[in-house]
């Protein structure tokens, strides 16, 4: 299984050439965020549609808005950081970056300038774990990135036992977009390691539509025991952005085994300028869902700002 997923990741679109050949298309560009589509998302793509809610998110020929309230750092990570490869914004979690890799190359990332240039979590580890040693406060270690599953499951079971050793540190928190584009990726090694540790762990998923939701991720994801399962999604104009849409989601999601948690606004970075929802919109959409939608279904919108993720509404 586990060669299977490996093989996968390697096995991906890149390259407009290639990706205008596959789509039919003329919307892919090389650009400084190169593109990258693994296969197992781009076959959930109707070729047929250009305004396919899949397609939309990795396409990268945006109109240029020059928006100059978007930057190339908008939440100012490298001001947090510490350590190397740890960021610490507020006092009982701190979040490491443990790969630059990504299964996928979504163009509204808002780490898509990031300079991932020694913030390696798993090459300064002893320094990291000084660090989260010395703030007793530190009760849960989020696993970010790049995405944290592109690490290779031998490497992320030592880093979550050096976690682990950790006395104060109870509670293991995992972002992953790779779970849902590549859903090999939740090899059964995987499953065990994150059912059998002895930290209380919680996967966040980052699914912003349902068509991602295929038949593979429902069969592999329900493998998971002990793992508390949440999703967030960006608000993504022209992706996700009607009430319907996050309905749909909503339901899927808890359908599989997931609660919606988060509705991020997109954080302003450069390129992504056109995936922007208005505050208005957005606020009414949300009412929408409470509206429709039982209170457990309906996952909190917020905004990230430099120092603290706002709920909005
Ligand atoms: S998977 Fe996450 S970190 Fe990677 S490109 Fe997509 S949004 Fe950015």
């Amino acid at each position: 299984m586990q060669n299977n997923w490996q093989h996968n990741a390697r096995n991906t679109l890149k390259g407009a050439s290639r990706c205008n050949d596959f789509f039919q298309s003329d919307q892919f560009e090389d650009q400084h965020f190169p593109i990258k589509i693994p296969l197992e998302f781009a076959n959930l793509i109707d070729k047929n549609n250009p305004d396919d809610p899949l397609l939309k998110q990795v396409i990268n020929a945006q109109a240029r808005l020059g928006n100059s309230e978007f930057s190339l750092s908008p939440l100012d990570d490298e001001s947090n950081a510490p350590v190397e490869g740890l960021i610490h914004k507020y006092p009982n979690r701190v979040l490491l970056i443990t790969s630059r890799v990504c299964a996928i190359h979504c163009q509204y990332c808002f780490r898509q300038n990031f300079d991932y240039s020694g913030h390696d979590a798993m090459s300064n580890w002893l320094a990291i774990e000084d660090y989260i040693r010395s703030h007793q406060s530190v009760n849960e270690v989020i696993l970010s990135g790049g995405d944290p599953l592109s690490l290779s499951d031998e490497k992320l079971e030592k880093l979550i036992k050096n976690i682990e050793n950790i006395k104060h540190v109870k509670l293991l928190r995992i972002h992953s977009r790779s779970v849902v584009v590549t859903p090999s990726r939740i090899t059964d090694k995987l499953v065990k390691i994150l059912s059998k540790t002895a930290l209380k762990v919680v996967l966040v998923t980052h699914i912003n539509h349902e068509n991602e939701i295929s038949e593979a991720f429902i069969k592999n994801i329900g493998n998971f025991d002990n793992v508390t399962l949440l999703n967030q999604s960006v608000l993504l104009a022209g992706v996700n952005d009607d009430s319907n849409t996050l309905e749909r989601l909503s339901l899927k999601l808890f359908d599989v085994g997931i609660l919606p948690y988060y509705l991020h606004m997109l954080d302003k970075v450069k390129g992504a300028e056109h995936f922007l929802v208005s505050d208005e919109y957005a606020t009414q959409l949300h009412q929408n869902l409470k509206k429709n939608l039982s209170g457990y279904l309906v996952p909190k919108l917020v905004r990230d700002e430099n120092l603290a993720a706002k709920t909005w509404v």
